[in-house]
């Protein structure tokens, strides 16, 4: 390959993960939002995104990871209870296969469970839980949205009716449709859509779903762009999928916050967060989400998050 091959090649990477961020900006809401009327939130917004000094992005923590919502973030089962219960709430189960969403939540959190063992060597165990059970800790809604129909994907804290129940919850609604400058919709796709084909190219061809995630995430580590291009896929039908969703908004779950430009400062702990000023900073999964893999700035990041629920919980 040439230089301006590698080059076109590079630029296109670039225009892509731009593409992504901007995307996703639109995706998580800030925790504030479901606290504060959304006229507030969003006057607030767009008076610290013009007048904030713009900050270099990298990882960073979550505001609300502090005494009043830590025990809603997942971080925090794996050092209380080394057990992480789930519920799936799939509003069209013939769109969106509860046993495909399964596997993809229970392997989207090995992901980032794996990057924890070094600081929490002892294993977590998963399991899938009725909605209707009073104790779960992560609650997975698939389906129309609407109290935010403009995000294509988001995650909240949340405490129901019993106070000592609360839990982390993350939306994806199948009501947002991302447009892109030509004018094309884009709705939100179950990822398994792509498994039996793109199977073969699993180090392991053939593999049950869950090997095939695994291979995916912890021993190929594609990005997103890099598994679209090999599967001769749209990339952003791939971004908009159900696999990659999980994996950024399950970040949050454990306690990162957004670290792209606009919502660095509304989102990230001023104590808690790595503070570059270059502007050659880190890419990862909180910040383009172009990975199905935890880049080392998400690594670092849940490590800190780790510490920080250890100490707040007085370990
Ligand atoms: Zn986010």
């Amino acid at each position: 390959m040439n230089q301006n091959y590698l080059k076109t090649i590079r630029n296109l990477k670039m225009i892509q993960r731009r593409l992504a961020a901007s995307a996703e900006s639109l995706s998580c809401p800030p925790p504030l939002s479901h606290q504060l009327p959304l006229w507030v939130f969003l006057a607030f917004s767009l008076f610290f995104t013009f007048t904030s000094e713009r900050q270099a992005s990298a990882w960073g923590l979550q505001k609300e990871l502090g005494p009043t919502w830590k025990d809603s973030y997942l971080i925090s089962k794996v050092f209380e209870k080394h057990s992480i219960d789930f519920c799936l709430d799939i509003a069209d189960p013939q769109q969106f296969s509860p046993q495909n969403l399964e596997i993809e939540v229970k392997a989207a959190l090995k992901v980032w469970l794996a990057a924890l063992q070094p600081v929490d060597g002892s294993p977590v165990s998963l399991s899938l839980v009725d909605c209707s059970d009073a104790n779960y800790d992560l609650k997975v809604e698939v389906g129309p949205e609407l109290a935010y129909p403009k995000l294509g994907g988001y995650f909240l804290q949340r405490k129901d009716h019993n106070p000592e129940h609360s839990y982390s919850l993350i939306k994806i609604p199948t009501t947002y449709f991302y447009v892109s400058s030509t004018g094309t919709r884009y709705a939100t796709v179950d990822f398994a859509m792509w498994y039996p084909q793109s199977s073969s190219h699993s180090s392991q061809p053939g593999a049950p779903f869950e090997t095939f995630l695994e291979e995916l995430s912890l021993k190929e580590k594609l990005t997103v762009w890099d598994f679209a291009e090999t599967n001769h896929l749209d990339y952003i039908s791939v971004f908009r999928s159900t696999y990659r969703l999980l994996i950024h908004e399950l970040g949050h779950a454990f306690g990162l916050c957004d670290t792209y430009e606009s919502q660095f400062e509304i989102e990230c702990d001023h104590q808690h967060r790595s503070t570059q000023t270059s502007s050659e900073q880190p890419d990862s999964v909180m910040k383009s989400s172009n990975y199905f893999y935890l880049t080392a700035d998400d690594i670092q990041g849940a490590s800190e998050a780790y510490r920080r629920a250890s100490e707040l919980a007085g370990h």
